[in-house]
């Protein structure tokens, strides 16, 4: 079986974007490749290191959110990437090969700089960000990597560490992975910007149905739409693509109500709302459920340590063998 390899950063509650972008293609592709999921906490504290202690806390509400959206230890490999010290020496490894000018021109580096402000970012760790992905993936030998559309620049660097490595090292051990998309590869939050758990413009799977229908509340729409009576135009309006991802059945009737100025956008909103909570009650009772339990949840992730420290000595191994190290 193929092995595939991917993981989520614990910096905040999970939201609908990654339940769409990656959490649905992560749970469908658990019969068909041997699926290693990491809690990245070691990504998280590259942003985070100012204010680390939710870290640990967000380890286990993520993998509790995978759990409930279909995840299942039987099937998978669920860790935490620090609890795998093999993971930081192969990046350590990928570090020395990696060119500078690749880092620096990587466009999901420039836009958290510039979009991220809360946080300095400015350091010899975040410029590594995709390098530490690169050793996370290729230490599994993973071919396929299920991820929204914002990783793809990084997953090409992962491409290109791999061929600079058997050119260096005249010796091919490692597959070039590919990304796997969904349908919705990029969703955007309530205010345009991919959603992301660091804009505070997210949707999370955990929130209650009245913190839900006040954020689709907020949602911008038809910026050209002034009155109810406006003709709008559902094609430039984020609503609209939401029903159209989660609710395509309505859209038709939407379509129509709202460019004949029939539909007003609060009350589209609220319908959006509604729609998405009657979507979100499953994973909410499972949630609540799997709380309870937690030390299930540190069971899981120590098996998951097991299993993956296994394929990552051997990776190690190997790959020292050929640079030429003990
Ligand atoms: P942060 O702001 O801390 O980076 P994030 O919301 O971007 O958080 P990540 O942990 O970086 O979440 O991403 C985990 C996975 O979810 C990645 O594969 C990423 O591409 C995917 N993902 C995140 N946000 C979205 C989105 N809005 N639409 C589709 N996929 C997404
Ligand atoms: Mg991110």
């Amino acid at each position: 079986m193929k092995r595939l390899l991917s993981g989520m950063r614990p910096t905040g509650p999970l939201h609908l974007g990654h339940l769409v972008g990656a959490l649905k293609n992560w749970a469908a592709l658990q019969g068909q490749y041997q699926c290693f999921f990491m809690v990245a906490d070691w990504h998280a504290h590259m942003s985070e290191y100012e204010n680390a202690q939710s870290i640990r806390q967000y380890t286990i509400d993520n993998v509790i959110d995978w759990l409930s959206c279909g995840l299942n230890p039987e099937k998978s490999t669920i860790f935490v990437q620090s609890q795998i010290p093999e993971h930081t020496e192969l990046h350590l490894l990928f570090s020395n090969i990696t060119p500078l000018g690749w880092l620096e021109r990587c466009p999901t580096y420039k836009e958290q700089l510039r979009e991220l402000k809360t946080r300095n970012l400015h350091t010899y760790g975040f410029l590594g960000y995709p390098v530490l992905q690169a050793a996370d993936i290729l230490i599994y030998k993973a071919q396929a990597v299920p991820v929204g559309q914002d990783q793809l620049a990084h997953l090409e660097l992962t491409r290109e560490i791999v061929r600079r490595f058997h050119h260096l090292y005249k010796k091919e051990v490692f597959p070039e992975p590919q990304g796997l998309l969904t349908e919705t590869p990029k969703l955007l939050g309530i205010d345009q910007r991919k959603m992301s758990k660091s804009y505070d413009n997210f949707i999370a799977l955990s929130d209650s149905a009245d913190e839900l229908l006040k954020k689709t509340a907020k949602m911008f729409t038809d910026p050209q739409r002034i009155k109810k009576t406006d003709p709008g135009h559902p094609q430039k309006c984020n609503i609209y693509s939401y029903f159209s991802i989660f609710s395509p059945g309505q859209i038709e009737e939407l379509e129509q109500e709202c460019s004949r100025g029939k539909l007003g956008c609060t009350e589209c909103k609220k319908r959006l709302g509604e729609k998405l909570n009657q979507l979100l009650e499953p994973i909410r009772q499972k949630r609540k459920e799997l709380s309870k339990h937690k030390s299930t949840v540190e069971d899981i992730l120590e098996q998951g340590r097991e299993k993956a420290s296994a394929v990552c000595r051997q990776t190690l191994t190997e790959v020292k063998k050929i640079i030429g190290l003990y």
